[in-house]
């Protein structure tokens, strides 16, 4: 992963005449899904608690991301594990910080800008509008997956569309969008009230139509034979084209 590449002049997290990391870490492309942990949070030792151990040099790695004045021409001659423990444990930080009062206020107004993009399920749109989503991690260890969208309307996570895909999941968590949730009911929407139908020519297909795409021989003999017949005698409806071999 580079973390050579150009800011994002669109972040709104930029705060004028901030040169430190970590504003300059979210304001990078691809790392719009970031909020801006404050400095005395991170630097709150009791925020770090089990952190310790994460990343591999852990003191000079909270040197590096608590860096006030921040050089970049400095940071591009630092080897690539050092970015990566960096941007590691920024992001366990974050996943602690956005499940806090403070840090949800601030992923609210991402939230509500819909900096996390929109259900790509057209049946959680709402006037033509997309369902805003959240981000969620599938683990809450790192390097096990990248980060997905929640969807508080559907309940169902998918990959997302942005640039932002390649985060690692654990910077958010597991839990974020349901304490989100639970801290504002408010921002609940409303169940889908509809679902898709299959049809065919404008006719809606049976269910046993559906079925017979995804059920092998084998299976739908199994289940419509008696079972004391043998197998051997159970006749094939006629009329039917089985396409399976
Ligand atoms: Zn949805």
């Amino acid at each position: 992963m580079s973390y050579n590449s150009s800011t994002n002049n669109d972040s709104s997290v930029s705060v004028v005449g901030d040169t430190s990391w970590i504003n300059w870490f979210v304001g990078l492309r691809g790392k719009e899904f970031l909020c801006r942990v404050p400095n005395d949070y991170i630097r709150d030792k009791f925020n770090l608690t089990g952190l310790e151990t994460s990343v591999v040099n852990f003191n000079r790695t909270f040197n590096l991301i608590t860096e006030p004045e921040f050089n970049t021409d400095i940071w591009k001659h630092l080897c690539e594990s050092v970015a990566e423990d960096a941007a590691k444990l920024y992001g366990l930080v974050h996943a602690r910080y956005i499940v806090t009062m403070r840090g949800m206020n601030d992923m609210c107004l991402k939230y509500h800008r819909g900096d996390f993009g929109v259900c790509p399920r057209i049946f959680c749109s709402r006037n033509g509008k997309g369902q805003h989503v959240l981000p969620i991690g599938r683990f809450d260890y790192y390097s096990q997956s990248h980060v997905k969208i929640y969807c508080p309307c559907c309940k169902d996570i998918y990959h997302p569309r942005s640039r932002c895909g390649m985060l690692d999941g654990a910077m958010f968590g597991t839990s974020f969008p349901h304490m989100f949730f639970m801290q504002f009911p408010e921002f609940r929407p409303e169940e889908p009230k509809e679902s898709y139908t299959p049809r065919l020519y404008g006719f809606k297909l049976h269910m046993s139509a559906l079925n017979s795409l995804h059920t092998l021989p084998e299976a739908s003999e199994k289940s419509t034979s008696n079972k004391s017949t043998p197998k051997s005698s159970v006749r094939r409806p006629t009329g039917r084209r089985l396409t399976y071999k």
